[in-house]
């Protein structure tokens, strides 16, 4: 079992797309442990995109993702980082394969709609970076008999 950090985007939060894109992580057979509507400020900005902050572009990555509300949440599911990276499809909406979420939402390379942990540590750094432990709400749901086999683990 494994956990990933998932932000919806200020673009998906304004255009209205929260819903769609929860449905298909739900769809997906992945558990939300925990979720919450948050502002990003210029330091958590900072932090959580700590390897782009020297990039040239940085300034206006910053603006777009404390520019609106964002919902944070956290995955879990088998291979759930790698999963999620799939279900997200590449960084650019122009270049993201059809079928993904930004294949299918997006036409930009910023405004790409959802953010997911792209690695082990990254998802244990962003994890910790925006939730609490006492946040995180595990547990089995009932119909996991029905989302995969026994052995699958
Ligand atoms: P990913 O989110 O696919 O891991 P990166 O780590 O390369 O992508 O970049 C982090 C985020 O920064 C992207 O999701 C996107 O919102 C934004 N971004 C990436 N490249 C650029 C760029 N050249 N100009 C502006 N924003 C960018
Ligand atoms: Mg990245």
């Amino acid at each position: 079992m494994e956990r990933t950090f998932i932000l919806l985007k200020p673009d998906c939060v304004q255009r209205r797309l929260m819903g769609e894109i929860i449905s298909r992580f739900e769809a997906k057979g992945l558990n939300f442990v925990a979720m919450k509507l948050i502002r990003v400020t210029p330091e958590l900005a900072k932090q959580h995109y700590a390897e782009h902050v020297a990039k040239g572009w940085y300034p206006t990555l910053e603006a777009f993702i404390t520019g609106g509300p964002v919902v944070a949440g956290v995955l879990e599911g088998l291979e759930a980082i790698a999963v999620v990276r799939n279900m997200l499809g590449a960084t650019s909406g122009l270049k993201a394969a059809p079928g993904t979420i930004r294949g299918d939402f997006s036409s930009s390379r910023q405004m790409n709609l959802v953010h997911g942990s792209d690695g082990p540590e990254a998802a244990a750094r962003e994890i910790a970076l925006y939730f609490k432990p006492e946040e995180i709400i595990g547990g089995t749901p009932t119909i996991t008999p029905w989302i995969r086999a026994a052995d699958e683990t």
